[in-house]
């Protein structure tokens, strides 16, 4: 098992050594790019892997998802399914080849538990209403709460980086989630209200037009969520 160590003291002012590969200065023009090597993180023996939470904001925003799987898929399930669709296509698709990932293993360097884990979600829900946590949420920073590790939930970088993914298990595409579960749901969005009272709570959908999720069939649950604005037009 690699060790991981988060946040790695101060890196000196060149990170571009620290690099596996080590950018061209081409790479090292484009600003976008320049922008996401202050942070890295460390795997043991591996080297140095880019640490993408550097780009968190303060925490604004609350994401609910579905699934999409059977209501009983576990953690390791969930993060193999992100793993093969956000990691790896990230870190090895030629269309892509952002020169600070391209070709590597992929390493998210959210550490759970002293297991590296791929999740895109900071919660799950189950039928019975247990909830998980897969990623840490909120850090503070100067006073303000961030968001700690980003989840590559939400379709769009920007809101990624404020925002905490909490997914309901289960497809409910078709079908509504047990009232149990709607219950943790609400619960949970409260919990967070205490860090930030006028955090914006949105289903996936509103951030995203590529997606359903959680789901079409939630005029029976829907009302029940403090969403922060009129949903109806998604329904
Ligand atoms: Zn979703």
């Amino acid at each position: 098992m690699p060790e991981f160590i988060l946040n790695p003291p101060e890196v000196e002012s060149t990170p571009p050594i620290l690099y596996p590969r080590g950018p061209n200065e081409k790479d090292w023009a484009n600003k976008s790019i320049r922008a996401r090597v202050d942070r890295w993180f460390w795997v043991y023996e591996k080297g140095w892997f880019i640490n993408w939470d550097q780009d968190r904001w303060p925490f604004l925003t609350i994401v609910v998802h579905h699934s999409e799987t059977k209501s009983d898929a576990t953690p390791d399930e969930i993060a193999q399914i992100h793993k093969n669709n956000l990691w790896i296509p990230c870190y090895q698709n030629p269309n892509d080849n952002d020169p600070y990932v391209f070709g590597l293993e992929p390493h998210s360097g959210h550490c759970i538990n002293g297991r590296e884990t791929f999740c895109c979600y900071h919660h799950l829900i189950y039928p019975d209403g247990k909830i998980t946590t897969e990623l840490q949420a909120l850090t503070k920073i100067n006073d303000v709460w961030f968001i700690d590790m980003v989840g590559w939930h939400a379709g769009d970088w920007a809101i990624n980086n404020q925002s905490i993914a909490i997914c309901l298990i289960g497809d409910y595409t078709y079908a509504d989630p047990s009232e149990t579960q709607v219950k943790a749901l609400i619960g949970l969005i409260n919990y967070y209200k205490m860090f930030n009272p006028n955090v914006a709570v949105v289903p996936h959908k509103k951030v995203s037009r590529r997606t359903i999720c959680p789901g079409n069939h939630w005029f029976g649950w829907e009302p029940s969520i403090p969403w922060t604005m009129d949903m109806s037009s998604l329904i």
